[in-house]
């Protein structure tokens, strides 16, 4: 008997008709004699009406009551699918990420799995019964509830197909697979049937939401068969699978974005050593993640530093650098919170030359300035402003031959 856990995103059960849809679509796969856990999301845009409700209350909400009130979206629909289930006549339980148990760290808000026990799973799973979990939540050692950071029902549905040594783990979503970009920016994207985890990993890292990146490291780690397919139609989806040697190889998979970043520069900074700790040290112990680092020299030996980190966080970190700018003997600082990163991925650049010069001057072509830019083995991001995004995304998409024959 195969065991498959199917993930359903927000659009996915975002109304009673959808729940219902999801409820028959699950009733199918299990009378074909399959055991089945479903891991659900709030029904869709409930996890940021809820974030909008706590931040009328606090502009900066205490993060271990932001994930009791966040936990809620999926306890909802957790509970709303079982009974679509029960309905028609199928067997079904809900459970809720801490009665599951999912164990994680106590980083409220982005929480990481620790551990999973799945004897309560398996024991339903064992009496014919469909086991419903509230997807992006768990529970830490002391018994608060903690969420694993937007996107996090992904990674939850991955965890528990590892933890069960399930045949395959489905994240079922609003599109029929992973695109060579996102196809609401380029409709011209093509669907792709298989992609490595590699080149997955980099596309959700530099911002593509199809999955959360830590759903992606999961899977690749302990081994488990994820595919990506839509919930309204059928289909084979998109396979996350290992480099094969007879894949064709293509220069360049995908195009990534990321409009959650901004920038902050810290300019005339005396070069001295010790210069940068200086500027990222006080950054760091307030727990804001940088992304991208430049340091510039200067003839007058001085630097002008520049970085970027998410736009949440961007308020905190413009403060940190005004605080600690006359100190530095800096001149001044300057922030951007509307820019865009954009990133060309493929395991085929590690043998080819040539792809950056080809994405600069199809930008150049484009009049696109580039701000910042950043390189490593199978990836070339670069930092232009949030309006050049989707001009910059189709032109790169054409000028690297990804769109649908
Ligand atoms: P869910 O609520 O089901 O988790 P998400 O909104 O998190 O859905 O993820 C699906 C969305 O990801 C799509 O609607 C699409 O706009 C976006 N997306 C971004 N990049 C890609 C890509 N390369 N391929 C497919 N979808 C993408
Ligand atoms: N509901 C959460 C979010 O919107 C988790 C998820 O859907 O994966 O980010
Ligand atoms: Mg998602």
């Amino acid at each position: 008997m195969a065991v498959f856990v199917y993930k359903f995103g927000g659009t996915s059960v975002g109304s009673v008709e959808r729940i219902k849809a999801v409820a028959e679509k699950i009733k199918k796969s299990r009378d074909q004699g399959n055991h089945i856990v479903a891991v659900v999301s709030a029904m869709s845009g409930e996890t940021n009406r809820l974030t909008g409700l706590a931040k009328e209350i606090q502009s900066s909400p205490n993060n271990r009551e932001m994930d009791v009130l966040l936990s809620t979206g999926e306890q909802v629909t957790m509970s709303l699918l079982s009974m679509a289930l029960h309905e028609i006549n199928c067997p079904a339980c809900s459970y809720t990420g801490g009665q599951v148990k999912i164990l994680t760290d106590s980083m409220h808000t982005k929480a990481r799995i620790r551990e999973i026990d799945d004897v309560k799973v398996k024991k339903d799973l064992d009496k014919g019964r469909v086991v419903v979990v509230a997807g992006f939540q768990g529970i830490d050692e002391e018994g608060n509830i903690t969420t694993l950071g937007r996107g996090g029902s992904d990674t939850t549905a991955v965890a528990l197909a590892a933890a069960l040594k399930a045949d395959e783990c489905h994240i079922y979503t609003d599109v029929d697979g992973v695109y060579t970009t996102d196809p609401r920016v380029e409709p011209k994207a093509r669907k792709l049937d298989k992609i490595t985890f590699e080149e997955m990993l980099e596309m959700a890292s530099l911002g593509s939401k199809v999955l959360q990146i830590r759903a992606v490291e999961f899977a690749g780690k302990y081994n488990v068969a994820l595919r990506v397919l839509s919930s309204f139609e059928e289909g084979e989806g998109t396979l996350i699978t290992y480099e094969e040697s007879e894949m064709e190889r293509a220069l360049i998979s995908g195009i990534a974005f990321n409009r959650d970043e901004a920038k902050l520069t810290i300019t005339g900074v005396p070069d001295l050593p010790g210069v940068a700790s200086k500027i990222l040290c006080p950054v760091a112990d307030k727990n804001i993640e940088v992304d991208m680092i430049i340091q510039n020299i200067a003839d007058d030996a001085t630097t002008d530093f520049t970085f970027t980190v998410h736009r949440n966080d961007y308020e905190r970190a413009k403060k940190i650098l005004e605080d600690i700018c006359s100190d530095l003997g800096a001149k001044e600082v300057t922030t951007d919170d509307t820019i865009v990163k954009i990133s060309i991925v493929g395991v085929g650049m590690r043998s080819h030359a040539g792809i950056a010069s080809t994405m600069f001057k199809v930008l150049a072509d484009e009049g696109i300035n580039i701000r910042m830019i950043s390189t490593s083995e199978i990836k070339i991001s670069v930092v232009v402003d949030e309006k050049y995004l989707e001009l910059a995304v189709r032109a790169l998409h054409k000028a690297f031959e990804l769109e649908q024959e």
